[in-house]
């Protein structure tokens, strides 16, 4: 049923121009869930996650949230319904501390001791950014932007949560704890769309997967039917 689902997309298409990026697709998270979403560079994953947050128009399809129509809603409702975006490339304000940073993901009008207690949860799951608070974020590492990046988008307080492409350009340690991370954040009850080219890493965490191959569905499944080699290469280029 539509209302338990956190995010539902029905036969979307979507693009710029003439062009469209993404054809009939279909997607959906339930509660709890880590779904993720592969392909190759250019296959669509970043106009997706435009679509869902409203910065790319829907020519056809709908998108539902929380069993709410927001096809056409514009970004800044969507944000309040509870979905966050981390957009691929981090873009934190490399200038302005780790607690002002985090401090722009909270809606200007809460109240400073919700602000409060909300950074407390992200210092929970991202340690680091206690003790770097004061901190410039651009004299950071790139494992710690991208935590800085996770962090903000947290402090939205979301129901889900969209990354787009996490781990581009990060060293295995850094993936490892920003993995852990989201796992920690999903077992709290954030759903989270994980959108990814970072195969293996995404099928380890994944509860459904989905791959993009030139904005057509090419594989829709659990995790499992990924694993072998063969079987992503067929879903990567075997459906052109
Ligand atoms: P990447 O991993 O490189 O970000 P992607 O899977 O996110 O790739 P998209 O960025 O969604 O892919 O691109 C899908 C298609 O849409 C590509 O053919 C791309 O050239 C095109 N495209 C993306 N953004 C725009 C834009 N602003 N205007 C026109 N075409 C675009």
């Amino acid at each position: 049923r539509d209302t338990d689902d956190v995010l539902v997309l029905d036969n979307v298409s979507s693009g710029y121009g003439d062009m469209l990026a993404l054809r009939d697709f279909s997607l959906r998270v339930a509660p709890g869930q880590i779904v993720t979403v592969l392909g190759a560079n250019g296959a669509g994953k970043s106009t997706l996650c435009g679509t869902l947050m409203g910065t790319v128009g829907t020519r056809t399809g709908r998108i539902t949230a929380f069993g709410r129509d927001i096809t056409h809603l514009p970004v800044h409702e969507r944000a309040r319904l509870g979905i966050a975006y981390c957009q691929e490339g981090r873009r934190v304000f490399g200038d302005l501390t780790v607690a002002e940073n985090l401090r722009l993901g909270a809606p200007l009008s809460l109240p400073r001791d919700e602000v409060g207690t909300r950074m407390e949860r992200v210092h929970t799951v991202f340690p680091v950014l206690a003790e770097r608070a004061g901190q410039r974020a651009g004299t950071m590492s790139g494992g710690q932007q991208q935590m800085l990046a996770v962090g903000r988008a947290l402090m939205a307080d979301p129901s889900v949560l969209i990354c787009d492409e996490i781990s581009l350009g990060l060293a295995p340690v850094a993936i490892d704890a920003l993995y852990q991370a989201l796992a920690e954040i999903n077992a709290q009850g954030v759903a989270i769309l994980l959108v990814e080219q970072n195969v293996k890493r995404a099928l380890g965490i994944c509860d459904h997967a989905v791959v993009l191959s030139r904005g057509r569905v090419s594989y829709r499944g659990g995790p499992e039917g990924l694993l072998d080699d063969a079987d992503l290469d067929a879903a990567y280029f075997g459906a052109a």
